[in-house]
């Protein structure tokens, strides 16, 4: 495999593949995810969803197809999704009246239910999300980060009121997503406000998370938006308020996607392969147990024992019992696929009741007992949660430059994050972009108030504080 030192982008796609995550879709941008991605995916999903639900959310389902009208009512979504589109103007064997969109998202097609299903201030808030799959055009597809079909959940809500409103998308924001990337991925993201520029289609604030990967890009992992009332008015999603009269609701979604993995795959992992934060290791211990001949019998049983009371203590294991392949093919296939912890077990282990564990990130191998293995791979598994995040804190930090001078600024963009004072004009992100390739990635929450001169163009500052600007994936 390509180095990922040598060539990062060359050693994603082939890891992707190598570690049996993903195999390229028959159609050009689309991806198989094969049962080991998938699993990645579920263990995101099931945390998801337990947030989604915690902080009152409902699931629904809304229909793949969209009448082409609902997205033209509003100007602004119609014109960021058309070049993504992808539109059916056939079936059952002839041309369509009216076109149907296959939903690059489901604001318009929810628009409309809410609006058949709202007509008090005892309706609001109406709180949906939808797991889905979702289809955008790529011109540039790219394994999880960029694919023509993708799945992912669509958090969709009204309010009353703009407060109500605004409280839910920072609450989607920080305590469902920052939280799961965080804490489920061990990805230390960064919460803020995205520039006009940047702002989703048809919203009036956008949120994001944005994570470092391991090539100093950017990835937005998560967004939520405050879309006001454009959706509303262009879907006549009203309400009779308490004093009787008739107002319109306002409306927020929030998405996180399949291109989470691709977010820890170059979050975490190495030359050697994947490195998974073990509350998304699909395996979190494997144990390859090394006998021959009379002794195979003996040690493959132990191991299947061991196995079993780490799943009764809740630990994901996975005895590799392949007969035909070496221990040394075993140990490297699964640094590969990023498993947390192996465990080698052989006939003189088994004979002094214990094991030999190894760590996915290195150190020397150190025999552990069988008896206290349940408690020991807990504590060892917690740490190894924990080091990642403190990992990729620290390697974020270390390529992020605060600066005011625009050689300085070129030269972080180049390896990472800059956090530079900006004027706020589409016009100038866009020459920065032009000349550096770096956009703006967001106005952090819980940034330093700072004012003064734009990096670029010397006009004064906009937002009261600096923006990290990065190339984003
Ligand atoms: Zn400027």
């Amino acid at each position: 495999m390509t180095p990922q030192s040598e060539d990062f982008s060359a050693w994603y796609n082939e890891l992707v593949i190598k570690a049996e995550l993903v195999d390229r879709g028959p159609v050009r941008g689309t991806m198989v995810i094969r049962p080991y991605g998938y699993r990645i995916w579920e263990l995101i999903q099931a945390e998801l969803d337990r947030l989604i639900k915690q902080t009152g959310h409902q699931n629904a389902y809304f229909p793949l197809l969209i009448p082409q009208s609902y997205l033209q009512r509003e100007a602004e979504h119609v014109e960021g999704f058309a070049p993504e589109l992808a539109v059916v103007t056939h079936a059952g064997g002839k041309q369509l009246e009216e076109p149907l969109v296959v939903r690059p998202t489901s604001e318009t097609v929810i628009g409309e239910y809410m609006a058949k299903w709202i007509s008090s201030y005892r309706d609001l808030p109406l709180l949906l999300n939808q797991w889905a799959n979702v289809v955008r055009w790529e011109l540039r597809p790219r394994m999880f980060l960029r694919t023509t079909e993708f799945l992912w959940q669509e958090g969709h809500t009204a309010y009353a009121d703009e407060v109500g409103a605004m409280a839910e998308t920072m609450l989607a924001l920080d305590e469902i997503y920052a939280r799961t990337a965080r804490e489920l991925a061990a990805m230390p993201v960064i919460e803020g406000e995205k520039t006009a520029a940047e702002r989703f289609a048809g919203a009036v604030r956008t949120f994001s998370i944005e994570a470092m990967m391991r090539d100093g890009r950017a990835l937005q992992a998560g967004t939520s938006h405050y879309l006001g009332t454009n959706f509303a008015r262009a879907f006549n999603i009203q309400y009779t308020a308490e004093d009787s009269q008739l107002r319109y609701a306002h409306t927020t979604s929030f998405g996180m996607t399949t291109r989470m993995i691709g977010g820890v795959i170059m979050t975490h992992g190495d030359d050697k392969g994947l490195v998974l934060p073990p509350r998304l290791a699909p395996y979190q211990v494997v144990i390859v147990p090394i006998g021959r001949g009379d002794q195979a019998a003996e040690v493959s049983a132990a191991a299947a024992v061991l196995a079993a009371r780490l799943a009764a203590a809740g630990i994901r294991a996975h005895v590799d019992d392949r007969p035909q392949l070496s221990p040394g093919f075993k140990f490297n296939d699964w640094e590969l696929r990023g498993v947390p912890i192996r465990l080698e077990l052989g006939p003189r282990d088994l004979a002094a009741g214990s094991a030999l564990m190894a760590l996915r990130l290195g150190g020397a191998k150190e025999p552990i007992s069988l008896a206290g293995a349940p408690a020991r791979l807990a504590d060892e598994l917690a740490a190894f949660q924990d080091l990642l995040l403190e990992r990729a804190t620290a390697f974020r930090d270390a390529h992020t430059v605060s600066t005011d001078e625009w050689d300085d600024f070129t030269k972080a963009v180049a390896t990472g994050w800059a956090l530079a004072l900006h004027c706020g004009t589409r016009e100038c992100e866009e020459e920065i972009k032009a000349q550096t390739g770096a956009t703006a990635r967001c106005i952090p929450l819980d940034g330093e108030p700072a004012s003064g001169r734009c990096i670029r163009c010397d006009l004064p500052s906009a937002y009261g504080k600096r923006v990290i600007f990065g190339r984003a994936y």
